[in-house]
């Protein structure tokens, strides 16, 4: 069986996917893609357009009229209808969002089928939720990154404070994490879990550093193996 060049990374929100995703794609020189990133820009346009997030024709038109584009630089990550979202998308409220619009399934059909287009000619890591399971099941590496509820939800609440937002408690911060869980994990389509070939990594008490390298080494040697050049 021939495996997708796709290093997929799963795992809940504040695992430290997201840097770990980065920077090993940095080093081993391939294309990042961040698939949180493109649920969260069509959930911030159906609020700007006041489009309904719910299953229907008005969902369906939307999705058969915008034009997504990603990766077009490190400055413009996505956009939509020309609009570079890249730092817009960020904030707390989007977070929400795009947990609602997650579970549209025309939603995930339209990025899975975007996704898959993608990565069809390139090497990359592609984090996001359904990616070891769904989107890439044959992916050539996979990982499911987690750390326990508290740990994600100080980092969530650290980030926060560093883009200016001091509005949140920890308290409130870890209520929004465990309600994202419960919904990304109970959703009917792709939900979150892990695929049973994943490697487990669970950062709680790593340093990230010694993460890297570690997936880094294991990345380097399945590509050989399987005659991928990195
Ligand atoms: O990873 P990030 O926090 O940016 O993702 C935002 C939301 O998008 C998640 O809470 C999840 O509901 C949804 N998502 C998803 N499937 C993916 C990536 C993100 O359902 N592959």
């Amino acid at each position: 069986m021939s495996l997708s060049k796709v290093i997929a990374i799963d795992g809940p929100s504040g695992s430290g996917k997201s840097t770990i995703a980065k920077e090993l794609a940095q080093s081993l020189g391939v294309l990042y893609i961040d698939t949180g990133a493109m649920f969260r820009s069509l959930a911030y346009m159906c609020e700007q357009r006041s489009i309904a997030m719910t299953s229907g024709p008005s969902m369906e038109n939307f999705l058969k009229t915008i034009k997504l584009e990603y990766g077009k630089s490190s400055e413009c990550l996505i956009c939509v209808d020309g609009e570079n979202l890249t730092t817009k998308i960020r904030e707390h409220s989007v977070s929400k969002l795009a947990s609602i619009i997650s579970q549209i399934p025309e939603v995930r059909s339209y990025l899975l089928n975007f996704q898959r287009e993608l990565a069809s000619k390139v090497v990359c890591v592609m984090e996001g939720r359904d990616i070891g399971t769904v989107v890439f099941p044959d992916a050539f590496c996979k990982f499911f990154v987690t750390a326990s509820v508290e740990v994600r939800s100080q980092r969530r609440l650290d980030q926060l404070i560093e883009g200016g937002d001091n509005e949140m408690s920890l308290d409130q911060v870890m209520a929004d994490v465990k309600k994202r869980d419960a919904s990304d994990m109970n959703r009917e389509v792709a939900p979150l879990k892990k695929a049973s070939d994943a490697i487990l990594v669970d950062t709680s008490e790593m340093n990230q550093a010694e993460v890297l390298k570690e997936l880094e080494g294991g990345i380097r040697s399945k590509a050989k193996e399987i005659g991928i050049n990195l």
